[in-house]
């Protein structure tokens, strides 16, 4: 599969962007920064798109991609998300008021948008990819994201306090080239990483530490103002299977 990484940090500043994946080109997973980085042209060739959480930085884009392929689909786009997500964003995004809803909406040929909860474990099909939702622990119900092609899997996890949830999908990855895990925080900021729901770079080496060696460990969702600070504690954990995730770059799984 190809992943590319359009936005991978944990807020927004010149050169940092927003969490948005782009799976061959088609699918994408969370909505940070999708219009600042496609065409409007791919952004039109986005079927399927998978939300991790309601925090804004996940889907802070959403409303003008909506906005910019409204002609030009032939079919709606397909969100899922945590059923808090898809409630939270009929009641306070497409309400009339910050946005219109897209749900209502047709071109003359096709609705825009169908959104449809998608609970733990149900897998969708889409281009010859298999997504399934596998539970984070955060603030707000998050799902991270297994990513599944023939010959390789990634595991996709998004904000959260814990592996527990990818520990328990774990077995049944078949062939998991990498995990895309959170380090927001520095040391020093551990406590606001507690309060949070995140990971410091002290309880990722713990987390990190769980996963089998062979694994590919990415660190994304880095905070903008300690970006550096937390580059160098990543780098002091000495752990030989773990760099930073590269905004930008289209990996080859
Ligand atoms: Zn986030
Ligand atoms: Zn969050």
């Amino acid at each position: 599969m190809r992943l590319r990484v359009l936005g991978c940090y944990g807020g927004s500043a010149p050169g940092m962007r927003l969490t948005s994946y782009l799976v061959d080109g088609r699918i994408a997973i969370d909505a940070g920064a999708l219009t600042e980085t496609l065409s409007v042209k791919e952004q039109a060739g986005i079927t399927h798109l998978f939300l991790s959480h309601s925090h804004i930085d996940h889907l802070a884009t959403l409303p003008f991609l909506l906005d910019n392929v409204l002609t030009l689909v032939e079919a709606p786009l397909s969100l899922f998300g945590p059923e808090d997500t898809i409630r939270c964003l009929r009641q306070h995004l497409f309400n009339g008021y910050l946005w219109p809803d897209f749900t209502a909406f047709s071109n003359g040929k096709t609705p825009i948008l169908r959104m449809e909860a998608l609970p733990c474990g149900r897998s969708v099909q889409a281009h010859g990819v298999t997504i399934t939702p596998f539970a984070m622990e955060h603030a707000v119900e998050c799902h991270g994201h297994l990513v599944e092609t023939p010959g390789s899997s990634v595991a996709i996890c998004s904000d959260t306090d814990s592996t527990a949830g990818l520990a328990e999908i774990l077995p049944g990855a078949a062939d998991l080239k990498a995990v895309i895990l959170e380090a927001s925080f520095p040391r020093r900021l551990a406590r606001i990483a507690d309060l949070s729901r995140h990971l410091s770079t002290e309880s990722f080496g713990r987390q990190a530490s769980c996963i089998p060696p062979d694994v590919q460990i990415l660190v994304s969702h880095l905070k903008p103002d300690c970006a550096v600070e937390i580059a160098e504690e990543i780098r002091g954990l000495g752990l030989s299977n773990v760099s930073l995730l590269e905004q930008g770059r289209e990996y080859q799984f």
